[in-house]
């Protein structure tokens, strides 16, 4: 059997989907398939469909004639990757779930846990938009703004497994209130949902940030005022974090990302003029999607094997 035949069983467990996949060595997907998380049953029953999910992958490769070496299972939330632990998750429900080991007894295969923001900065880091630097920030801006900072083709966690959080990055200390409860952090004024709540609130009127996008793009002056604001902010956070880390490349991605160059050229020139000593980074969007996390959970997989590249 040559190693083309072997694979890892990967998992993307979301608040409202699973992403999973078998994916071979080389980073490519050999089959893929959806799943409903359907958190209301509870997380027990969470745990089950991810486990029978699992099993199921692990028993299709071999109908392929595959080799399933390892599983990778990503979650949101609180991840201890050390212990293998699902501490905390609001949108899931996990309260200190052992899921590694229990991927691991029910596929008698060795396990990897990790965190779906920083494995799919990993994924981005390692086989997408980032693939030509060795330290990369990874930026999601969707509800809130996740990210994760990789260091050579590993995702540092930080001590208590919050590093590279720049959403709570405090921009506007008379802000808006944020999620964790602070006025004025990244994602209270330049997440997407952010962009469509400021302009309801100056327009009256209920839009997506893609509309606000739109219409600034058409030169309605509202519009372009609440998507500059946003530009500025997202700037300050992003100059912020290249003080900080002083990457090679930043890797936008999540549901903002898809604006284009609506938003990346204000961004860049924006975060140009903010930088003074500091070498400007590249800034680009996201090139895997919404497979970035089921990727990253395959390399954790790989990387446990010492299959991966
Ligand atoms: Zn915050």
């Amino acid at each position: 059997m040559t190693s083309g035949d072997r694979v890892v069983v990967a998992l993307d467990v979301g608040g409202t989907g699973m992403k999973c996949a078998l994916v071979r060595p080389d980073g490519t997907t050999a089959h893929a398939e959806r799943h409903a998380t359907e958190t209301a049953r509870g997380p027990a029953a969470v745990v089950d469909t991810i486990l029978d999910v699992a099993e199921g992958l692990a028993g299709k490769a071999l109908v392929a004639g595959l080799t399933p070496t390892a599983c990778g299972i990503v979650v949101p939330g609180v991840v201890d990757e050390a212990r293998g632990v699902a501490v905390w998750s609001a949108n899931v429900g996990f309260r200190d779930v052992p899921l590694r080991e229990l991927a691991r007894a029910r596929l008698g295969l060795p396990a990897a846990l990790g965190h779906d923001v920083r494995a799919g900065g990993l994924a981005e880091a390692r086989l997408g938009a980032g693939r030509d630097g060795g330290h990369v920030l990874f930026v999601a801006i969707g509800t809130g703004i996740a990210a994760a900072h990789v260091v050579r083709g590993s995702a540092a966690a930080g001590a208590h497994g919050a590093a590279g959080e720049i959403g709570h990055i405090l921009v506007r200390p008379d802000g808006p209130r944020c999620g964790c409860g602070r006025p004025g952090c990244l994602e209270a004024v330049a997440s997407a949902s952010a962009i469509g709540r400021r302009y309801a609130e100056l327009a009256g009127v209920p839009v997506t940030a893609a509309e606000v996008a739109d219409r600034a793009a058409a030169g309605e002056p509202l519009a372009g005022r609440v998507w500059r604001e946003a530009v500025e902010a997202l700037a300050d956070g992003l100059a912020t974090g290249q003080a900080l880390y002083d990457v090679e490349t930043i890797v936008v991605g999540g549901g903002l990302a898809q604006a284009g160059p609506q938003l990346f050229d204000p961004l860049r020139a924006a975060l140009r003029a903010r930088l003074t000593f500091h070498r400007e980074p590249r800034l680009v969007a996201a090139a895997l999607g919404d497979e970035a996390g089921c990727l990253g959970a395959a390399l954790l997989a790989l990387d446990d094997t010492g299959d991966g590249n």
